[in-house]
């Protein structure tokens, strides 16, 4: 059932995930896994990863892949109430990891170039590629927050990493 792919990276993630060794995931949910971004250059970047090793959503059964839709919308909302950004973009890309993920990125105010997607920004670019991760007592705040704001949804949370 959950994604086990051993060259994905994504389910290699899972793994750890479930080995309690990856310190971004937050909450297993019944489709996915929600994890912070390894680079928070948007505060509370999260990653809504399906548990399922599948490249679009139309591979998924009917039934799951509403029920994932469903919950990704839920833990977006979460992420916003959490970190309550000016604008949150949504994006299910794949390009380089063909596992279904979510990106969602909190704008906030003072976001160098407001109007267009994330990786138009080259700043972003440079913070992605310097792979700067967050202190861990930043890490434990922000998993805090999105963890409490996902308990205050309706969402059926199966384990909890945070
Ligand atoms: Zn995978």
């Amino acid at each position: 059932m959950n994604g086990t792919a051993a060259s994905c990276d994504l389910c290699v993630r899972i793994a750890r995930t479930e080995r309690g060794e990856n310190p971004f995931s937050v909450a297993r949910t019944t489709t996915g896994y929600v994890n912070l971004g390894d680079i928070q250059y948007h505060e509370g970047y999260t990653i809504f990863v399906a548990k399922r090793c599948v490249n679009e959503l139309h591979e998924l059964a009917k039934s799951e892949r509403n029920a994932y839709l469903r919950e990704m919308a839920v833990v977006a909302e979460a992420v916003f109430h959490a970190f309550k950004p000016r604008k949150l973009n949504s994006e299910l890309l794949g390009n380089g990891a063909p596992h279904l993920h979510w990106h969602l990125f909190p704008r906030h105010a003072g976001d160098p170039a407001p109007r267009g997607p994330v990786w138009g920004d080259p700043s972003f670019g440079r913070a992605l590629a310097g792979s700067t991760v967050p202190a861990p007592e930043d890490l434990a705040r922000l998993r805090g927050c999105l963890l409490a704001a996902l308990d205050d949804t309706n969402l059926s949370i199966e384990r909890r990493f945070a």
